[in-house]
């Protein structure tokens, strides 16, 4: 008995000090570097990084065909990871990022909204993805400004000159790098965005090949720097890291020097992490650059209103999952909902709205249309009193809530 006790007193210690650290999450994107690529070179930071956590393949472009097929291009990417949304909602639909719908918050904006006092950094070669996707300078997006940045250092071209190799993107980066650990180990934000580009203009310039391999080793160092920082950084404060890197997108299969379409190769792509506790989704199942989404926010421990919820596509590629990749189908004023169970226990909870005023900054109306075991993986339900151009459908089960909808006159 005694023993019990302590080892309860035990748990409960080692429970609070873990609890007592602060969490910290880092992202990097390392723009156009396809699967096939970054498994055939040699990264030791990636792998080293993968042991505590896990490498997976993922996928970018939405639903292929489907109403959230997506551009493979690099905005497009970036903002879907952004956002845990494909573009038919955050509107971004190539690099220009004319009209973002920012109704669709975006990891800083639910980070800073929960938690005004909470650091933010971004560190890029390109401007926007501070101003106009974190949406530094975008009113409708909240003008959140990161307390720490450094970016456009492609607009300077009297301290990085334009060479005709492309070269001074290398450059980029590797001031890019050094800031970005220089700020984590003095700083140590709460949430960090880092942006590599240098492997995607080798692949545009020069496609699949030795100049694109010599990229990817040049970028894998550059992680290991990241890598090193949070490694300090754990060592001497009670802080709780974690890292995922990923791609926007892959490149086409022919010789590697285009992207955009809906190809395997355009569409497939990798994330490496060090995150515990990784389910199904990331070590079985293909997970999409949407899931970083509900992943960070897990951790983080940031809340989402309902409403919110009910939009993302992706779900949490850590803790416990009752199922993933929710389809409808429409036909004959039915409606068919199937899913792949994960846990099977407890009940799935089928709801409806007609309307997509979340789109426009307003509020939808759900209704309850059917409740059946999560281990059914499929219902079905009559929608002939309910004529509508659009039905979201949101399925609420024990661990997670799946979204998704039929547009028609779109494929689903
Ligand atoms: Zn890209």
């Amino acid at each position: 008995m005694k023993n019990c006790i302590l080892i309860l007193i035990l748990l409960t210690a080692t429970g609070i000090l873990r609890a007592q650290k602060a969490r910290k999450a880092i992202f990097v994107i390392a723009d156009g570097i396809p699967a096939d690529v970054i498994e055939s070179q040699k990264t030791p930071a990636l792998k080293e990084i993968a042991k505590e956590g896990g490498y997976a393949r993922a996928y970018v472009g939405g639903e292929k065909d489907g109403y959230s097929q997506s551009p493979t291009i690099s905005a497009v990417g970036y903002n879907s990871l952004l956002t845990g949304t494909w573009a038919n909602k955050h509107n971004v639909w190539d690099n220009d990022i004319t009209a973002p719908n920012y109704n669709y918050w975006n990891v800083f904006r639910l980070l800073e909204t929960q938690y005004p006092k909470k650091k933010t950094a971004v560190f890029s070669t390109w401007l926007d993805n501070r101003t106009k996707l974190v949406g530094s300078e975008a009113k409708a997006a909240g003008n959140l400004q990161p307390d720490y940045f450094l970016d456009g250092l492609e607009l300077d071209t009297i301290r990085f000159p334009h060479d005709t190799a492309g070269y001074f993107y290398y450059l980029i980066d590797e001031t890019v790098t050094d800031k970005a650990a220089e700020t984590i180990r003095k700083s140590a934000p709460d949430l960090t965005w880092i942006y590599l580009e240098y492997t995607d203009e080798m692949g545009h310039r020069h496609g699949d090949g030795d100049k694109m391999n010599d990229a990817v080793e040049k970028m894998d160092k550059q992680i290991g720097r990241i890598r090193e920082a949070m490694k300090y950084r754990e060592k001497n404060f009670k802080e709780d890291w974690v890292i995922f890197i990923t791609t926007d997108h892959g490149r086409d299969s022919l010789k590697g020097h285009d992207h955009g379409g809906q190809s395997d190769r355009e569409r497939t792509t990798w994330i490496v992490t060090d995150a515990a506790d990784l389910n199904e989704r990331f070590t079985k199942q293909r997970p999409g650059i949407v899931d970083i989404l509900p992943t960070l926010t897990r951790f983080l421990q940031l809340t989402m209103t309902r409403e919110r919820l009910r939009e993302v596509d992706g779900v949490s590629l850590t803790g416990k999952l009752s199922a993933t990749d929710a389809k409808a189908v429409y036909r004959k004023d039915k409606i068919r909902v199937t899913w792949k169970p994960i846990l099977q226990k407890g009940l799935a909870r089928v709801y409806l709205s007609t309307t997509d005023s979340f789109a426009i900054g307003g509020h939808d109306k759900y209704r309850l249309v059917q409740q059946v075991p999560v281990a059914n993986g499929a219902t079905e339900f009559d929608v002939s009193k309910y004529p509508s151009e659009v039905y979201k459908i949101s399925i609420e089960m024990p661990y997670n809530l799946l979204n998704t909808r039929i547009v028609i006159g779109k494929k689903n």
